[in-house]
């Protein structure tokens, strides 16, 4: 079992009794799948001792958002880290990272302007600060993410770059349940009628792939194809968008010389789910393209 820790004092104990080896860190907010699970074998096959911290961060929720309700599961969660030879779980309470006069936040400006940025003001700012704050407490050599919030996991390189942290970062696919569902902890909100509506995601992101890959280029008609999707199974399109897969900036056509990425975002019933995909413009067509084929 790996050891629970709560607070930085406790933390930077063990720290000081095994301060030489190779450390992994995983960020998580909990309630973990196995898409969480995959970024943790991972971060333990690149080095030696793995943190993986379980914190609902309340500073990346807005105010009408589910931060209340967010699901957790500390003790399950413990045991899933350790089936996977996680050696210590930091899960600390909100005071512990946020301590009563706390006044220093991190903003990523570009990168977190468009997308979830626009339509969750506050959100990466307070996912900047967050992981800046375990980066700085920690200090692992690689830290492992995952390619489902990619425009976070974009956010996260350039913040890695601007402040000179020297911190690898590691970049998994998204994990899928076996019908393309993406793994997600509020999946959980999701009535078993929901959960064939949010289908429409990942079917809507791969019928983009196989029209790119049969030839089709114009972003308006890639975009269109997701869209039909979510409206045909209910699913309410927060937004849906090519980008340029390194700047996030908007697509009018695909390029086979820059790599572009379709984003999509949605509610089913109460539920918001994001998803994503590489979508490329050149090669033959797939039989059966997946959601993070490059
Ligand atoms: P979260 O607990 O939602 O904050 O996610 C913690 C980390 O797990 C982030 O790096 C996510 O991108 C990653 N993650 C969440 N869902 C998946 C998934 N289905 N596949 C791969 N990584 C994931």
């Amino acid at each position: 079992m790996p050891l629970l820790l709560r607070t930085e004092a406790q933390w930077r104990a063990w720290r000081a009794k095994r301060s030489s080896t190779v450390l992994g860190l995983v960020p998580t907010m909990g309630s973990l799948h196995e898409g969480h699970l995959a970024l943790m074998r991972e971060a333990k096959r690149r080095a030696e001792d793995v943190v993986t911290t379980i914190f609902v961060n309340p500073t990346q929720f807005g105010p009408q958002e589910d931060l209340s309700r967010y699901p957790r599961d500390l003790e399950g969660d413990v045991r899933r880290c350790g089936d996977v030879g996680v050696d210590v779980v930091f899960a600390p309470v909100p005071e512990e990272m946020y301590p009563q006069g706390h006044q220093t936040f991190v903003e990523v400006q570009g990168l977190s302007r468009r997308w979830e940025g626009e339509r969750r003001p506050g959100h990466f700012r307070g996912v900047a600060t967050v992981v800046t704050q375990l980066l700085a407490l920690f200090r692992p050599h690689v830290a492992v993410f995952g390619q489902k919030d990619y425009q976070q996991l974009k956010v996260l390189e350039r913040l890695v770059k601007d402040l000179h942290l020297g911190v690898e970062l590691v970049a998994l696919p998204t994990v899928r349940d076996a019908d393309g569902l993406a793994m997600s902890s509020r999946n959980a909100y999701l009535s078993s009628n929901e959960r064939i509506a949010a289908l429409s995601l990942s079917r809507g992101l791969r019928k983009a792939q196989a029209l790119a890959a049969s030839g089709e280029t114009s972003a308006e008609v890639l975009m269109s194809a997701v869209r039909r999707e979510l409206t045909e199974s209910g699913a309410r399109e927060d937004y849906v968008a090519l980008v340029d897969s390194q700047t996030l900036e908007p697509l009018e056509m695909t390029d086979a010389s820059s790599p572009a990425r379709m984003l999509v975002a949605a509610f089913v019933g109460k539920t918001r789910l994001i998803d994503n995909a590489a979508i490329s413009a050149s090669g033959p067509a797939s039989a059966s393209p997946a959601p993070d084929q490059a």
